[in-house]
């Protein structure tokens, strides 16, 4: 999780890093994504409508129809739905079974594992009726619920480029780096490529553009102490002054 390589460079700067929860979700969601083999699924228009959506940020069980409905990938109706199969296979989707109770009137999603008689409801405790006939929920794994709402989608895809691009890097997600004494700067993702250390700062969404300047300003002169490329990838297209106010500063624009 940890590349020796990366703390090493850090170290030849007089700084240190240390991980955050935040880098053992990244850490985890790639590895899980990387498993599966769904991870460039995660860079087409339809999956990311489906991760941008509340609900699905929110853990809530949807039916295969509710999914397609969020995603909408029209034409790409095949490859959406192998790369469910995909996520389903890897976890990162859970299947269940949702139906309401009877009495108590609570929706809820069972694992297929837990679906013989007797099942007890989560809510009332009494003993639930279960349906002769119905269609798989499915309720997206926790960690990635976690991993969405911390902002991590275009991290997630940047680092899917990244690994294409240049197969033998190192990466760390989710840093505070700090000079002893100094202040604790937060780093989405670092990644360590021969000689260059891409230094990135991803955005889902895009703040004013004050906030991110002062941020990035504060990260572009991390990023000269310790020998690194300075990147703001971000998922909404950049407003042209700020595209031109980062290539003023030497600050690399990458498309989230
Ligand atoms: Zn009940």
């Amino acid at each position: 999780m940890r590349p020796a390589e990366i703390d090493q460079r850090l170290a030849e700067a007089g700084y240190s890093l240390h991980l955050t929860d935040k880098s053992r979700y990244l850490y985890h969601m790639a590895q899980r994504l990387l498993a599966c083999g769904g991870w460039d699924a995660l860079y087409t228009p339809y999956m990311t409508r489906l991760w941008l959506n509340a609900g699905v940020r929110k853990g809530k069980a949807y039916t295969l129809a509710e999914l397609r409905q969020i995603a909408q990938p029209r034409e790409a109706e095949e490859t959406f739905l192998y790369e469910m199969r995909l996520w389903v296979s890897g976890a990162i989707f859970k299947r269940g079974v949702r139906f309401k109770c009877d009495r108590c009137a609570l929706e809820q999603n069972h694992p297929t594992q837990a679906l013989s008689d007797p099942l007890i409801c989560d809510g009332c405790q009494s003993p639930l009726i279960v349906p002769l006939d119905v269609p798989f929920a499915f309720t997206p794994n926790p960690l990635f619920c976690i991993g969405m709402a911390n902002g991590m989608l275009t991290l997630l895809r940047v680092l899917w480029r990244l690994t294409q691009e240049a197969a033998d890097g190192v990466w760390v997600g989710g840093v505070l780096i700090e000079k002893e004494g100094g202040p604790q700067v937060e780093v989405d993702l670092l990644y360590l490529t021969g000689e260059t250390l891409h230094m990135i700062e991803a955005k889902d969404a895009l703040p004013e553009s004050a906030a991110i300047q002062m941020q990035l300003l504060q990260y572009k002169a991390l990023a000269d102490e310790i020998g690194g490329v300075c990147t703001l990838a971000a998922l909404p297209t950049l407003p042209p002054d700020l595209s031109a106010w980062c290539a003023d500063w030497g600050i690399a624009v990458l498309a989230g």
